[in-house]
């Protein structure tokens, strides 16, 4: 990375553990990617239960794999199963006890936005695991919820096209706000401060732009 986004990177990812700690979520910096995986790792003791949502952060880190092969009773979204197994395990996986996850936009006021096609991941990112480590780059950063709301519309394709889905976007590259079963923006969640169970949300900001 250019030295001198490095530098904006951690200077947004430097602020934005402070804002976290005031709004009760345990927020940590992270280097890079790799120092974000070993804390992540850290955070979960073995035999655990552990979920993850739809990320390419995650996938970045490489973390999946670790989980399938590592001593973990870990809820795995990703087999070749119909989708009505897949959602049974998106049920399962609100009462992990980690559920790990990125973030499509971070506000500098420390709101957690996220659009799901299934609503398991803001599902269980609100209520249900125990604890939640959420995993952000500096670029999910925005100013404000309208921020985090036309990010969220920037995104969608490209989610929308690693996830094998037919949707307008993925033709244009941009969102059509189609109206069709297939489409994956259809729910959106908002976590404004991590107060009601204080420390249940482990926040941890990498200096670097990962994920979309
Ligand atoms: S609403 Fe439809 S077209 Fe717009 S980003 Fe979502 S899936 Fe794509």
């Amino acid at each position: 990375m250019n030295k001198f986004r490095k530098w904006q990177c951690r200077r947004t990812a430097e602020a934005m553990v402070e804002v976290l700690r005031q709004k009760c979520y345990d927020a940590h910096y992270a280097e890079d990617l790799d120092e974000a995986l070993k804390m992540v790792l850290a955070m979960i003791p073995e035999g655990s239960s552990v979920a993850v949502g739809g990320s390419e952060t995650l996938s970045a880190m490489g973390l999946v794999d670790i989980l399938r092969h590592g001593n973990y009773r870990f809820f795995d979204r990703y087999q070749d199963r119909p989708f009505e197994e897949i959602v049974e395990i998106y049920r399962q996986s609100l009462l992990a006890d980690f559920l790990v996850t990125g973030t499509n936009a971070l506000t500098r006021q420390g709101e957690l936005v996220n659009v799901d096609s299934s609503g398991n991941r803001v599902a269980g990112m609100i209520f249900g695991p125990r604890r939640v480590i959420v995993v952000a780059g500096a670029n999910k950063v925005v100013d404000d919820l309208a921020g985090a709301f036309k990010r969220l519309k920037q995104i969608a394709p490209m989610n929308a096209l690693r996830n094998g889905h037919q949707t307008p976007c993925v033709e244009t590259g941009v969102c059509m706000d189609c109206q069709i079963p297939a489409r994956v923006c259809n729910a959106i969640g908002i976590i404004n401060h991590g107060m009601k169970f204080a420390g249940r949300i482990s926040v941890i900001m990498v200096a670097e732009e990962v994920g979309f």
